[in-house]
């Protein structure tokens, strides 16, 4: 079995070590020559549209992807020629954030309020739909809080326009919300799903700080609704690997911001917190082989290491705390590896949280 995997960030270096535990071979096309899954598996680093790295990856089982921006051009290409999974319609639903809400209110699945927005005018037509305060945001390419704006009042339209009107955009309500919350789930090539705990995310300058898993404050009963939201997208796209959807809590209410067709930061926990990891199970559901347990014995934190990385030996032999460096060179805003915390109990997980924060550094104080 070989499975050919699109994008070789540190998701795909995860998703290749994944596979090698279940003994299971990969190969990764990423046109960055310094892509850092082609230290644990064969990287072809060549363009999107390259022949020769385009059969290679045809000669394999089955392709997936780390990657969402991956050229549609060349997943049609690979389409015709070996399974990819998740589905390419996914690829294009998670792709465009209107299409993606779109889909989530037709299947029920609660969203801000949003308008599309095509031109100047249009966008003064979104805010009278709307209303202030509103996110006005791209519909394609957006990630780690890039490609969006906050308009508080009349006064941040126009320079919003000036930043992002070039592009085709969306505006959304501003959902005052209590906590940001995402559930990833894994959907098998038979249509079986599992679910990790909902994960409670705290975000800094929009890219991800710190996750705790289970989320204390998600009811079972808010919990079971999400499970049902997320199957109705998973049938509806005829989905196979892991979706992650990040939604927005308000009191009872998940409203969901947005979908990751792919193995996503808010759930590296499961690495070493839960019984089956996501990229074992994203390897596992493309394979076409049974999904493992989601079990989640003890409560877990995620600390992301960003742009800059510390002298971290003081984490040395710290029990039950797990650093992965990812080997990328440090750049404001990067994402250069996590540390994964277990603990039995709530109160020890914070205490242990504390520690790890006071050596890589917490972004939420400024450090
Ligand atoms: P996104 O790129 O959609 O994940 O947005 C990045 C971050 O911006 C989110 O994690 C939220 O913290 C914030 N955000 C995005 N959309 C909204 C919204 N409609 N209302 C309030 N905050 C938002």
């Amino acid at each position: 079995m070989k499975v050919g995997i699109l994008g070789g960030g540190q998701l795909g270096m995860m998703l290749a070590e994944a596979a090698e535990q279940l003994a299971i071979e990969t190969l990764v096309l990423d046109p960055k020559p310094d892509a850092v899954a082609g230290r644990v598996t064969r990287h072809l680093a060549a363009d999107w549209g390259d022949a020769t790295a385009l059969d290679a990856l045809a000669a394999c089982d089955v392709v997936t992807y780390e990657f969402e921006n991956v050229p549609s051009e060349t997943v049609e290409r690979l389409v015709a020629r070996v399974p990819v999974h998740p589905s390419p319609r996914s690829l294009v639903v998670s792709g465009d954030r209107l299409r993606e809400k779109t889909l989530f209110r037709e299947l029920g699945i609660e969203t801000a309020s949003f308008a599309v927005v095509d031109d100047r005018a249009g966008l003064d037509r979104a805010i009278a739909e709307v209303g202030l305060p509103a996110v006005l945001k791209t519909r394609r390419f957006g990630y780690d809080g890039k490609g969006q704006a906050v308009l508080r009042s009349a006064a941040d339209v126009e320079p919003a326009w000036q930043a992002l009107g070039s592009q085709a955009l969306i505006l959304e309500g501003f959902v005052d919300f209590d906590r940001e919350v995402s559930v990833g789930a894994a959907r098998g090539r038979d249509g079986r799903t599992v679910f990790w705990p909902a994960t409670e995310n705290v975000h800094v300058d929009g890219i991800l700080h710190l996750s705790r898993a289970p989320a204390e404050q998600v009811s079972q009963a808010l919990f079971a609704r999400a499970v049902e939201g997320l199957e109705a997208v998973m049938a509806n796209l005829d989905y196979v690997g892991v979706l992650v959807v990040e939604f927005f809590q308000q009191g009872e209410h998940l409203i969901a911001n947005e979908m990751a067709c792919r193995v996503h930061n808010s759930t590296h926990w499961t690495i070493e917190g839960a019984a089956t990891s996501q990229f074992e199970n994203q390897i596992r559901a493309v394979a076409g082989l049974p999904l493992g347990s989601t079990a989640t014995p003890r409560p877990a934190a995620m600390v992301n290491l960003v742009g800059e990385l510390r002298d971290l030996s003081p984490l040395d032999g710290e029990r039950d705390v797990f650093v992965h460096v990812y080997g990328k060179s440090p750049e404001p805003g990067r994402k250069l590896g996590h540390v994964t915390i277990l603990a039995d109990t709530r109160a020890e997980l914070e205490a242990r949280i504390a520690k790890v924060l006071a050596v890589v550094g917490d972004r939420a104080a400024g450090g």
